[in-house]
């Protein structure tokens, strides 16, 4: 069989499995029966080893060369969205109310396409892990993974991943050394007083004052300009206040944010400005405050010699592949791999005319699943096989 027809079987065969993945889509943690979609197309790829329910639903295949050398971890998320599809296709999701809207059908079904390559040809020294993540649009499935006693088994010198990216030309690759996604995480404020008649507020205690400071105050914190590395964002995205009781004075209320910076450092000091400010503001006002915070995604911090890897790999497989000037607003919970262990996320363009992502139209492209996993397949010998006087 010619070579060109190995990829265009591969294309079709990759198409296939996408639409198929797109056409049932799970919600995050819920990934079941998408997992047994994945492994049965990887137990025919004959992995050295296969590691189910990791971290939920999560896979993990091994392809090992049997010779000596470092351990390359390339990731795909599989998670769709609580959002329903307003597309026409013949693969549209069969599920209501729940869609691949951010293209992770397509990440999963590139990876796939990777676990074929490696089946016909072991890197040549070291070994490859493909894992298939859950949970990734909650932000929990990376800590559910490396926390995973399977995952230990792993231990990766570099850890690979990408995600489609509208607005860029179809099969673009995208990369920036440094910040690539924000650190994401949302915080509740949840504050306790004490209500009373609304002719006699100094008889109780009304956290009205303290809301309206902590709004003012995040505010104050953010730096909503993306060309500084001190970008910051404290969104106000939820706020309750007492009861629609008109002769009562509030004794409750709560205040939700959700906040953003390039840098895990800049995270932690808005973190901490918040919560002093908050304990000052409710020690003044005898009021009792709890708080949780939820849906963290770490900073995607890419490695320089990682990017350069992903953009020799581009350059040999023929793809264009541009520097972004500035990182991402959205977080991705690789981050969390890139704050473990030396790798990179990047992007491929999804195509100019694409939907964004989480839009209710928008859908994977198929072109770029095979241009994909020749880039992964590519990436992954380069460290595998490739002797790095810089790997430590
Ligand atoms: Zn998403
Ligand atoms: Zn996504």
């Amino acid at each position: 069989m010619s070579a060109e027809s190995l990829s265009s079987d591969l294309q079709q065969s990759l198409t296939l499995l996408r639409r198929q993945l797109h056409a049932a889509p799970e919600l995050s943690g819920c990934e079941q029966h998408t997992a047994a979609t994945l492994l049965a197309e990887l137990q025919a790829c004959s992995p050295d080893r296969l590691f189910t329910g990791v971290g939920g639903h999560g896979l993990i295949a091994l392809f090992d060369s049997g010779r000596p050398g470092p351990t390359v971890l390339l990731r795909a998320d599989m998670d769709a969205l609580p959002i329903s599809e307003s597309g026409s296709q013949a693969h549209c999701s069969r599920h209501p109310g729940v869609a691949h809207l951010c293209g992770h059908d397509g990440h999963s079904a590139a990876l796939m396409g990777v676990a074929k390559l490696l089946s016909a040809a072991r890197t040549a020294s070291g070994q490859v892990a493909l894992l298939f993540q859950p949970a990734e649009e909650t932000g929990s499935g990376a800590r559910a993974v490396l926390d995973d006693p399977a995952f230990a088994a792993i231990r990766p010198d570099r850890v690979f991943a990408f995600h489609n990216l509208p607005g860029y030309p179809l099969g673009q690759v995208v990369v920036r050394a440094g910040s690539f996604t924000a650190a994401v995480q949302s915080l509740i404020i949840e504050l306790e007083g004490c209500p009373t008649h609304a002719a006699e507020p100094e008889h109780g205690r009304n956290p009205a004052q303290a809301i309206a400071e902590l709004l003012q105050l995040a505010q104050a914190l953010s730096c909503n300009h993306p060309e500084r590395p001190d970008f910051a964002l404290v969104t106000p995205v939820y706020a309750h206040l007492g009861e629609r009781a008109y002769g009562t004075a509030a004794g409750e209320g709560e205040v939700h944010f959700t906040l953003r910076s390039w840098t895990q450092q800049t995270m932690s000091e808005l973190e901490s400005r918040l919560l002093s400010q908050l304990a000052a503001i409710c020690e003044r006002d005898g009021l009792k405050a709890r708080h949780r915070w939820i849906e963290a995604f770490a900073a995607c911090d890419n490695q320089a010699d990682a990017v350069a890897l992903i953009s020799k790999a581009a350059a040999e497989e023929g793809m264009s592949c541009v520097t972004r000037p500035m990182p991402f607003k959205w977080g991705e919970d690789f981050g969390l791999f890139t704050q473990r262990f030396p790798g990179a996320l990047f992007g491929i363009g999804a195509g100019e005319t694409q939907p964004a992502l989480h839009n209710s139209d928008y859908d994977f492209p198929d072109a770029i699943l095979l241009p994909a996993a020749r880039l992964l397949y590519r990436l992954a010998r380069s460290v595998t096989d490739t002797p790095n006087p810089n790997m430590d």
